[in-house]
């Protein structure tokens, strides 16, 4: 089990707690005597100040998407309880929250989105909700709705976990440029990802950014082809595949889930 997963556990079991809906994220922090406050940041969501005993976490007031807040407050607590011997504080963004799931120069923040996912949505209550259900788009708003967290978050915990029930691939696009990938583990196809060009012609995502187009409610995950996103040999046959964009404007970012039936 990693580092991340143990200390969630951890508080889980001081709290007396198995569901996170159980208590209020803001209480299980005061808990831990930090206090929450919030104040316009230049240049960040969120940030932690630490002592052995004690912290302050300051979300920026400009946050006003409750599920945004409540993944920055447990990312800040995941600091608390994974780094507070290593340093006395971090100042988070977009890059750290949005980007740190695959950049091993930053392992500190990769820990804390762990950290942050599993104590929003714990791997085992996760697969519950999921048993069974073969994945599309509803399978995101279903975990965002369960768990209160957003539908970016919901994805990413799916793909992390490793238990998944249907494989998935999950790339992650901003300003028109691929960033990051991250395929499920019973993934087996190779992917033409190229960081940092844009994502390829036949994708759904490639759309979304040339034209403009987001797609909801049933439009929301589209029929690609296997050969849109992945290695296709000459002796083999295209087949069906679909994708579902999550695109936030406002950050001009862009996650895509890719599967097969
Ligand atoms: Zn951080």
């Amino acid at each position: 089990m990693s580092k991340a997963i143990s200390a969630v556990k951890k508080i889980y079991y001081e709290c007396g707690i198995t569901d996170p809906l159980d208590l209020p994220i803001e209480i299980i922090i005061g808990s831990k005597n930090i206090l929450i406050k919030e104040e316009e940041i230049d240049g960040a969501d969120g940030r932690i100040l630490m002592k052995e005993d004690s912290g302050i976490i300051t979300i920026n007031s400009a946050v006003d998407f409750y599920p945004k807040k409540r993944f920055i407050l447990a990312h800040e607590l995941g600091h608390f309880e994974l780094h507070r011997h290593l340093k006395i504080g971090y100042s988070d963004n977009d890059e750290t929250l949005n980007h740190s799931y695959q950049n091993y120069f930053n392992p500190e923040e990769v820990e804390a989105n762990e950290f942050a996912a599993e104590f929003l949505m714990p791997t085992e209550l996760v697969s519950k909700e999921c048993y069974k259900r073969v994945f599309n788009h509803k399978v995101i708003e279903h975990l965002a709705t369960r768990f209160q967290v957003s539908k970016t978050a919901a994805i990413l915990k799916f793909v992390m976990k490793d238990n998944g029930n249907h494989p998935v691939f999950v790339v992650c696009c901003q300003d028109n440029k691929m960033k990051w990938f991250k395929p499920s583990y019973d993934w087996r196809y190779f992917s033409l990802f190229k960081k940092d060009l844009p994502p390829p012609s036949g994708s759904v995502a490639f759309e979304v950014f040339k034209k403009g187009i987001s797609y909801y409610g049933k439009e929301a995950s589209q029929q690609i082809w296997k050969s849109d996103w992945f290695e296709v040999k000459d002796d083999e046959p295209d087949s069906k595949f679909y994708e579902y964009c999550l695109f936030v404007p406002s950050l001009n970012y862009m996650i895509s889930v890719i599967w097969e039936d």
